[in-house]
């Protein structure tokens, strides 16, 4: 079977060490994992997520009385965290899903992206896809990448009117310097013809699949705003805090499903 995710990492190691301006990510802070999403379905192909964000301010939610507008009730307070991943001493600062199979059937004919790359081959827009999520972690590693209005403030929106063509011009500065074919080829194949060059494809996942490492929010024990507000209990978090190696699962990935792998003469635990 076809490791999907180590394909993508192998990859990614490569264009990082071809493309100078992305020599400020450090790949042994980032991890890939497979999320499931089927192919005739709309959606992202993969998705950037920072866990270095920080902690949040103290907040709670609330509800006023829609005539009086008066506080009628509060829920507990809370601050938002990321989770702890972590691989061995590593702390993981970002981590980059690709969503299959999706991901493995997207083409650039009839996307918006092929204007970048007239003539070029399908699998380019995977390659492309690849690129423009490693591009948006911000150089100076302080969360995703910032982008920047054309008066010099800093837009809301993740995709400025450059990022696009950054992308395209580093996929095709990549390309243009001759990469090792063997690391690419895995791109040219859709899902079907993987899974029958292959026999099936496989990808990391986490142990809470199909859920990851996400932001969450902890109750803190603070007083309400107003002392007669009714106070609604927070659900408790279902996110865990901390995920270690122990947390990554390889899972097989068919076109309507996915089901964990145990590896022959491995434990689990009771
Ligand atoms: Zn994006």
């Amino acid at each position: 079977m076809i490791n999907y995710t180590e394909h993508l990492s192998l990859l990614m190691e490569d264009v990082v060490r071809r493309t100078p301006s992305l020599a400020c990510i450090h790949l042994e802070d980032l991890l890939v994992f497979g999320r499931f999403g089927r192919a005739d379905a709309d959606g992202a192909f993969a998705t950037c997520h920072c866990l270095t964000l920080p902690t949040s301010e103290p907040g709670y939610f609330y509800w006023r009385d829609r005539t009086t507008g008066e506080l009628t009730r509060q829920s507990e307070w809370f601050i938002t965290k990321s989770p702890r991943v972590t691989i061995g001493p590593r702390r993981i600062k970002y981590l980059i899903s690709f969503v299959m199979p999706r991901f493995c059937n997207q083409s650039l004919r009839h996307s918006r992206k092929a204007l970048f790359y007239p003539g070029a081959p399908d699998w380019v827009g995977k390659l492309d896809t690849i690129v423009h999520e490693l591009y948006h972690i911000d150089p100076e590693q302080a969360g995703l990448r910032r982008v920047k209005c054309a008066d010099g403030s800093e837009s809301e929106r993740a995709h400025g009117p450059h990022f696009y063509q950054d992308v395209a011009r580093i996929v095709t500065a990549y390309l243009a310097s001759r990469p090792d074919p063997s690391l690419l080829g895995f791109l040219a194949d859709d899902f079907n013809a993987l899974t029958a060059r292959y026999g099936g494809v496989v990808a990391t996942t986490f142990r809470n699949f199909p859920s990851f490492p996400q932001r969450y929010m902890e109750r803190l024990e603070m007083p309400a705003t107003e002392p007669l507000v009714r106070i609604e209990r927070l659900k408790p978090a279902s996110q865990p805090e901390l995920y270690t190696e122990d947390d990554l699962h390889i899972r097989e990935f068919t076109e309507q499903s996915t089901r964990r792998l145990t590896r022959k003469g491995q434990h689990r635990a009771a």
